[in-house]
């Protein structure tokens, strides 16, 4: 809870490319019903971008645009405080401190890590091991118990709630225990059917324009063992992304039309694309004629504003941890 006794939020995007459909879907989408009635801290993490990208074109490319996406889905910068992760160089702080509970093993045996050094097995290095524990303290640092993300990231949450008990445990009980926001966890695949991911070249970009949009859903993976039009289909099992995407954007009648027709063989899979590419770009049209009515100046302003906010509800916190572990 924050001092006005509303629940705290955060969540985190990366700097590492376009922002895509998975990216909506599996966060920015929950951003904007929850400032309602929730504190919330939205921040564009370019110190964990560092981990697996260390070009500074990438973080001077991707960060503002992501600021100005958060704007165009509805974030509303007077209420929810929206920044970037390094304007806070307090995170860095409260990780060097967090990581004194943590141990070696544990992050070593994190899958996520383990994929990235699967991924990249020529630059292993210690940020990308380090990664939850940051992780952990851009959400312990606001005492946020909300941390709405995809799917790929419950392990990292499932860290940082432990990280949380033992520190309270070891010294004082300072940190709230943060979980994921419930049952809303999404993993959407990308058109060639495994995860949509920045750096994967298979997703569709919130900013692609309408023949783009097109195009690619054009080329997306469906079940491949419909060779014909009329072939019955098990869109639940084998279609590789097409299905999914029709889950995340229709209605449940129109949902249960679609399993029917793909069963029965008369909806085809041309048809069944037509139909998700027109969704998407009618979801995308009023964020990206948002997005292009900004002005980069008025964004950046509205950067430097949030940091302020983001220091004083960061700040004490630090100042806590800091007195619990004799640094006072
Ligand atoms: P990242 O781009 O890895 O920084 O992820 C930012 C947010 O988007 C995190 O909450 C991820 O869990 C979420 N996300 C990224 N890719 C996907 C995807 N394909 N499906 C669902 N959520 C995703």
């Amino acid at each position: 809870m924050n001092d006005e006794g509303l629940p705290v939020v955060v969540s985190g995007i990366r700097a590492t490319g376009k922002l895509h459909l998975g990216n909506y879907f599996g966060a920015i989408r929950n951003f904007f019903p929850l400032q309602e009635k929730h504190q919330c801290f939205f921040f564009v993490a370019d110190y964990h971008t560092l981990t697996t990208h260390p070009d500074p074109d990438v973080l001077r490319q991707n960060r503002l645009p992501i600021v100005k996406t958060f704007l165009a889905t509805g974030i509303d910068p007077n209420r929810s405080v929206v920044y970037y992760q390094s304007s806070l160089p307090e995170v860095a702080e409260l990780t060097l401190l967090l990581g004194m509970v943590v141990q070696l093993g544990e992050l070593e045996r994190c899958t996520t890590f383990k994929e990235k050094v699967r991924e990249n097995p020529d630059n292993v290095n210690h940020g990308l091991l380090t990664y939850p524990v940051l992780m952990a303290s851009d959400i312990l640092i606001h005492r946020a118990t909300i941390v709405p993300v995809g799917s790929d990231q419950i392990p990292h949450v499932e860290m940082a709630r432990a990280f949380a008990h033992r520190f309270n445990h070891l010294y004082e009980n300072i940190f709230a225990i943060p979980k994921t926001l419930e049952n809303e966890a999404v993993r959407l695949p990308g058109l060639d059917g495994s995860k949509m991911g920045k750096s994967h070249n298979n997703g569709i970009d919130l900013l692609d324009d309408a023949t783009t949009i097109r195009e690619k859903v054009k080329s997306g993976l469906t079940d491949t063992n419909r060779i014909h039009r009329n072939d019955p289909g098990d869109p639940l099992n084998n279609c590789g992304s097409i299905y999914p995407l029709h889950n995340l954007l229709c209605t449940d009648q129109e949902i249960i039309a679609i399993m029917q027709g793909c069963k029965a063989g008369t909806l085809s899979c041309v048809e069944c694309k037509q139909m998700a590419a027109e969704k998407v770009v009618a979801l995308l049209a009023p964020i990206q004629e948002k997005y292009y009515s900004y002005n980069d100046d008025y964004v950046r302003d509205v950067l430097v504003e949030c940091a302020k906010r983001a220091k004083v509800s960061a700040r004490p916190t630090l100042h806590q941890v800091r007195q619990a572990m004799g640094l006072d």
